[in-house]
């Protein structure tokens, strides 16, 4: 059945969390601050601005201590201990976040805050899941090709329909934060498991800027990595491939050992052909070898998962008892 936008439900009235992960962002902070909050202040909804530190080098803790000194009811800080990762950032902000929804953004204003109404706006439609998908994205051509390639991968072999994984600004309601919050992960990625937990998911598009400062700070090897544990998080469906892969060789294998040893007792043994036997093994070597890695990678996630070392450890919080933001659980302190 359907509810008329959830009304019937008597839900906490909206308020919203920001969640923003900040990894030597000291230069674009003001920038971002000058356009966040205005926006959030125009919406008239009670909201928090929750800046995760993620173990800057730089002096992005001193200026979001200036913040939050400035807006101490609207701007909470959590300072983590060194660098997790952006992700592991994003799960210390959901977890201190109090709004009845959170929106997760970029601090380098790659997303523009002027687009959160629109996504609020979904919100209040009923929708406990908005993903977006960059109109015009501004990255390089090489990023913006990988990126297609893992969508279209991610979404032949896994569940997750997410035309644009990589964007970061989306809005979860509160029950997709606690099933996001209760899920034991160790390394994760967010919109894959906000999605998984939605009810009622949609997708809006977004207008996307270009880095005005600093740089990015994902290279090629962590966001490679970022992509396999995307994979293998969400999906065994590689390795179930690799044996499809190993099954169909064995089988085209035997048949070629077959058609020789008929060639061999009709026509007499055969020299000629080395090479093209050797450029066999090798293919073959090297798709045994990426096997193996592929294995290495699944027993990697498990080994991390067993050891159960905590996700992030947190340095300090700066925070301030709000009354403007409705508790929508018991606040946890350090
Ligand atoms: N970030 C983070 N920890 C990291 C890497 C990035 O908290 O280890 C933050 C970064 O400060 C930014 C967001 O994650 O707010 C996205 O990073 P970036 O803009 O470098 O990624 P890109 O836009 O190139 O994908
Ligand atoms: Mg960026």
């Amino acid at each position: 059945m359907d509810l008329p936008n959830g009304d019937l439900l008597s839900k906490p009235p909206l308020s919203l969390s920001i969640v923003v992960p900040v990894f030597n962002e000291e230069s674009g902070l003001p920038a971002l601050f000058a356009r966040l909050y205005p926006v959030l202040d125009g919406l008239g909804v009670p909201y928090e601005c929750v800046f995760v530190d993620d173990g800057s080098r730089d002096r992005s803790v001193a200026v979001l201590r200036a913040q939050h000194a400035l807006r101490p009811a609207e701007t909470r800080v959590v300072i983590l201990q060194r660098n997790f990762g952006q992700h592991a950032a994003i799960m210390a902000g959901f977890e201190r976040a109090q709004g009845t929804a959170v929106i997760t953004m970029d601090a380098d204003l790659q997303n523009p805050p002027e687009e959160i109404p629109r996504l609020v706006e979904a919100l209040r439609a009923g929708h406990d899941y908005v993903g977006t998908i960059r109109r015009g994205r501004q990255d390089h051509w090489a990023r913006r090709a990988l990126s297609r390639a893992i969508n279209s991968l991610r979404n032949r072999t896994t569940a997750i329909r997410v035309t644009d994984q990589g964007c970061m600004l989306r809005a979860y309601g509160r029950d997709v934060v606690d099933a996001v919050n209760a899920s034991v992960e160790v390394k994760t990625f967010i919109p894959a498991l906000g999605y998984l937990y939605a009810r009622d998911p949609t997708e809006i598009e977004v207008a996307h800027e270009p880095r005005r400062e600093g740089e990015s700070k994902y290279s090629w090897y962590s966001l490679i990595r970022l992509n396999f544990d995307l994979m293998t998080g969400f999906s065994v469906v590689p390795l179930q491939l690799f044996s499809m892969l190993g099954m169909s060789i064995a089988g085209l294998s035997g048949l070629l050992v077959l058609y020789l040893a008929a060639r061999r007792l009709i026509l007499g043994p055969e020299v000629e052909g080395v090479f093209t036997l050797f450029a066999i093994v090798f293919m073959l070597v090297g798709l045994a070898l990426f096997g193996i890695g592929l294995i290495g990678e699944y027993v990697g996630r498990t080994y991390e998962q067993v050891r159960g070392r905590p996700r992030y450890i947190i340095a300090a919080v700066l925070e301030t008892e709000s009354e403007s933001l409705p508790v929508t659980r018991e606040r946890e302190r350090v």
